[in-house]
């Protein structure tokens, strides 16, 4: 049967002077087509070639069983290769419930990158393995009533295969798998190493315990100060537990974020998580009850020892050994106790809430001593501060501080301010000028209050179109007070102004502008009420100057122009300030700026030994045992004559011990404690019996080095080749989600400087570039998930439309990064992009010609699906390939040359059918073997362009002319077209508008 009648001229003229035209019939033969070609100039009809319908299920078959017999992808190990490129995703997880759409997005990604990769000559390293130990896995096989090692080899099996079908250029003959004890012996190793040098260590403090998980986690694993896995409120428990001396590498930690090229957001995350910050211990001393300084002191950490003069009070951790240790000498012991009690109920986050009422006991019988002053403060316990953070106890400045100020109110303790605002401005005209010189200057601000309204005067500059408050310079001879009487005065005629309140001097740094000059004003603030409308002329050059409005607090927000009187509007609500500025009633530090004061009254605690400057770290060390079965053993044992002793090196692994029971305790003892054969051994220091570790690594001990196995994963004997090592590492593309922008990434970057330090690695990095990848949601919008039933299956999506399609759908969607809805509906557009591409091949003539247009946007395409595969634009690099399909479609024929070239543009998104099309186009082997194709920069240049002529700015029309043409010649054409004729007709032209290469515009009566 006929399906299709194709009549095409060809360009090339015949021996006749004469076009030859190509008929085309297509039959249809069962599920093939056959193409017959009837040319005029040659007339025997004779088969081209016949081309089989896309048939993506047979054809993705045989391809990937090819790839696999032929080791198409295995790493070349030719380490001489200057170029190199070490590919890689976050290894999954494998779940039972395996993988939906959204997972593979990132490996198409790096696949497309690998494959760009092999075909520009690099040697590649694109691995794939398996993080398999856990919790995730132990729940999962507790609940299927299998074991945890046969449930991990089932869905790792069952991930294999489904991303088998997906038809990545993984090197299988690298695969890893955590739980497997060959890797993990370098786990083990490293762990002892880490032993050897201190930084693992036995730690009996109270750890983040999730009653529901029934285990310690650490500090990573918290969601604020829920279990991130399963978000149960966690518990404080003290209990023996393993932990690594993370802290030692934080300054290491966070200098080495800057050089790396991650994305801004991750690099910020992995800073805020370090989180140093740089401050002093300060001790205040004690007294007690017989007046007598005892040897005792309480240690506080501080960032803002400018603030020491407004502190009022003290404050401890219910958990402060204080009060074990001075039992005694409290006389209110039973309240305070009791509160101690309560407190032990409440989890973090009821004792930290914010905008919680704040708790405390005021300790009798004891008083701090100011460092400073030698004043006597109170001291309180209270539940806000916390025990684990810092010193547990903290100097209260409630003027200064949120906390303290709701606690001082709570308990009217008195509030010391010592830090007057220093606000600076940074916008428009008054933009302070730092560097240079500024000049001080005095004046007020006052808030005045109308009679028997709730606003306040607003004056309106209408030439500098500004608002302020009513504000002036402070005259020799007169007082601040003084000042603010005269200037209302002056200003509004009002003449029963009554100060109120002073809000202390507000300072600023800016540029007058006016007088060009920078800035430093000292503005004495004041609350002013009038008590009636009593008002004098004011005079013409005042009036003016302004004009008064009445203003609520709310409008005077947005109405004021100047940082300095919006903060004299917030001390209304407020007088809380807890910014820098400057200090007062400091003694001989007022006047001076906060930094410069923390510098010196540092200075002055070190020198009195009750002060040292400290910078602290958020982060914790790395809680690193885990009480359940599913994990690697800590190679360690105890001896009651040795203590804990490292198991040594040639006994390594200590493999995890095959069981039926392995259900978590939930009483902080590992399920391993219960197995006596295999905890009981005997101690390699002195051979008499010893007991066996019985907590586990945790999760991410595994994953925190993975990547450098897959360089070298069947040496026996060290944990990577050295040489191999240096040759592949760093990382150059790591892919994966952005959720371990602090867990995964900030431990793998500490074991990575650690193998550093022992000279393991030949870098301080792991990852050189990192990208996060965007989710894919589900069709209705939410989180792709089992519990919503909206989960699609990739096998489906396969089988439906093929693997390819798959993989050009997902690059498609929208930017990488970005969280998309899976659509369905939107996956046609990406078939019907590759059945175009497949249908192209009709086309192919060995003798054809490319018109010179195609053939520039060849060009063009070549550059920009180079340059987004290379910086994750996979999106538009497909739509450049749609645009270049559009273009080919209208060529009569296609060179086989040039259908290769596009081949290999299409072939690292859609693998499979570019082999089999460059196979029946003549290409040899496999196209990731075929050279990336080059592009000629001068030909990127359009050589023609479309000129759009209208006539009283309507379209009429449009022709091609060569670039490069005149002015005149394009009007002349343009003027030539008949459709434009018809519209100018005999009527004059008044003007014609011309731009270059884009339009022709003639103006007619
Ligand atoms: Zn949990
Ligand atoms: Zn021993």
């Amino acid at each position: 049967m006929i399906i299709e009648i194709e009549k095409n001229r060809n360009n090339s003229p015949t021996l006749f002077g004469d076009f030859c035209y190509t008929i085309t019939l297509r039959f249809s033969l069962h599920s093939d087509t056959i193409i017959y070609t009837h040319c005029t100039d040659y007339p025997r009809v004779r088969a081209l070639h016949t081309m089989a319908h896309y048939d993506h299920t047979s054809l993705e078959k045989k391809w990937q069983k090819k790839w696999a017999e032929e080791h198409t992808y295995r790493t070349s190990e030719d380490t001489t290769n200057p170029k190199k490129a070490y590919i890689l995703n976050m290894f999954p997880y494998p779940s039972g419930q395996g993988l939906h759409v959204g997972h593979p997005k990132g490996y198409i990604a790096t696949d497309i990158i690998a494959r760009k990769k092999m075909m520009e000559g690099y040697s590649v390293l694109h691995p794939m393995g398996w993080d398999a130990f856990g919790l995730p896995a132990e729940n999962y096989a507790l609940k299927t009533k299998t074991h945890p090692k046969t449930s991990t080899d089932d869905n790792v099996a069952r991930y294999k295969e489904q991303l088998s079908l997906i038809g990545l250029s993984y090197d299988w003959e690298r695969e890893i798998n955590t739980t497997d004890p060959a890797y993990y012996k370098w786990t083990q190793w490293a762990f002892l190493k880490m032993f050897e040098k201190g930084l693992a260590y036995e730690s009996y403090e109270p750890i983040n315990w999730c009653p529901s998980c029934k285990t310690g986690l650490a500090n990573e694993d918290l969601d604020g100060t829920v279990c991130e896995r399963c978000g149960s409120e966690i518990e404080k428990k003290p209990m023996r537990q393993w932990v690594i001396k993370i802290t030692d590498y934080a300054d290491r930690l966070l200098a080495g974020v800057d050089a790396l090229d991650w994305p801004e957001q991750i690099k910020e995350s992995q800073r805020n998580w370090i989180g140093r910050s740089e401050g002093a211990v300060i001790t205040f001393r004690i007294k007690n009850h017989e007046s007598r300084i005892t040897d005792e002191h309480i240690d506080v950490f501080t960032t803002r020892a400018d603030t020491l003069f407004g502190c009022t009070y003290v404050v401890v951790a219910p958990e402060h050994n204080l009060i074990a240790k001075h039992e005694s000498g409290i006389k209110n012991q039973e309240a305070v106790k009791h509160y101690i009690e309560i407190t032990k109920k409440k989890t973090v986050i009821e004792r930290t809430a914010e905008g919680k009422e704040k708790t405390g006991v005021c300790i009798e019988g004891l008083v701090a001593i100011h460092p400073l002053t030698g004043k006597e403060l109170p001291i309180f316990v209270a539940d806000y501060v916390l025990g684990d953070y810092g010193t547990g106890a903290v100097m209260a400045v409630p003027a200064h501080d949120e906390r303290d100020f709701a606690f001082a109110q709570t308990y009217g303790l008195p509030i010391q301010h010592v830090i007057e605002p220093l606000l600076t401005q940074t916008e428009g005209t008054a933009t302070f000028r730092i560097g240079e010189p500024a000049v001080d200057s005095y004046g007020i601000i006052a808030l005045v209050k109308h009679w028997s309204e709730d606003t306040y005067i607003g004056l309106y500059w209408s030439e500098a179109e500004w608002g302020t408050l009513l504000t002036g310079g402070i005259d020799d001879g007169y007082t601040a007070e003084e000042t603010v009487l005269k200037e209302i005065r002056e200003e509004t005629g009002y003449t029963s102004a009554r100060i109120i309140e002073s809000l202390g001097v507000i300072h600023s740094k800016y540029y007058h502008h006016p007088k060009q000059q920078n800035r430093i004003g000292h503005a004495a603030t004041f609350i002013v009420e009038l008590t009636d409308d009593t008002q004098e002329e004011v005079s013409d050059e005042e009036k003016e100057k302004h004009e008064i409005r009445w203003l609520t607090k709310d409008a005077l927000r947005s109405f004021l122009t100047a940082t300095s009187h919006l903060q004299a509007v917030t001390f209304l609500d407020t007088r809380l300030y807890t910014d820098d500025g400057i200090l007062t009633d400091s003694a001989e530090y007022t006047g001076l700026e906060s930094a410069n004061a923390r510098e010196k009254i540092v200075a002055t605690l070190e020198e009195k030994g009750l002060g040292k400057k400290t910078v602290k770290y958020k982060l914790r060390d790395w809680v690193f045992s885990r009480q359940r079965y599913w994990g690697e053993p800590i190679p360690v044992v105890h001896c009651d004559t040795c203590g804990v002793v490292a198991v040594p090196e040639q006994e390594l692994p200590v493999t995890l011990p095959d069981v039926k029971q392995y259900e978590p305790t939930g009483t902080g003892e590992s399920p391993l404690a219960g197995i006596e054969s295999w905890v009981n051994t005997t101690c390699p220091t002195c051979g008499g019996p010893a007991k066996r570790e019985t907590n586990t690594m945790p999760q991410w001990a595994g994953s925190s080095w993975y990547y450098l196995r897959y360089i070298d994963p069947h040496n026996s004997t060290a944990l990577v080749d050295k040489e191999k090592e240096s040759y592949w590492m760093p990382v150059d593309t790591y892919v994966g989600g952005a959720e371990h922008a602090t867990r995964h990434l900030i431990y793998a970057r500490f074991w990575h400087k650690f193998l550093y330090d022992i000279g393991a690695v030949s870098g301080e990095e792991p990852f050189v570039r990192l990208q996060h990848v965007g989710l894919i949601g589900g069709e209705d919008g939410r989180k792709m998930s089992k519990r919503f039933g909206n989960v699609i299956n990739p096998d489906d999506i396969i089988a439906r439309f093929g693997a390819d399609t798959l993989r050009v759908y997902e690059m498609f969607m929208g930017p990488f990064d970005q969280n998309i809805g899976w659509s369905t509906d939107n996956i046609m557009g990406a078939r019907r992009f590759l059945e175009r591409v497949w249908k192209l091949s009709e086309r192919v003539r060995d003798e054809a010609i490319l018109s010179q247009e195609t053939e520039a946007l060849l060009h063009k395409t070549i550059q920009k699906v180079g340059d987004d595969i290379d910086t994750f634009a996979f999106n538009t690099a497909v739509s450049a390939l749609m645009i270049l399909v559009n273009a080919l479609e209208k060529e009569p024929s296609i060179p086989v040359t040039i259908y290769r070239t596009c081949l290999s543009l299409v072939a690292p998104f859609a693998p499979h059918m570019a082999e089999e099309l460059f196979a029946r186009h003549g290409g040899e082997g496999s196209i990731v073997r075929a050279p990336w194709p080059s592009y000629d920069k001068t030909k990127c240049v359009a050589s023609a362009v479309t000129i759009a002529v209208q006539v009283n700015g309507k379209m009429r029309g449009t022709f091609t002319a060569e670039v490069g043409i005149s002015e005149e010649e394009i009007i002349a054409r343009a003027h030539a077209l008949p459709e434009i004729k018809k519209h100018i007709s005999d009527k004059v032209v008044k003007k014609t508008i011309y731009i270059k290469d884009k339009l022709v515009n003639f103006v007619v009566d």
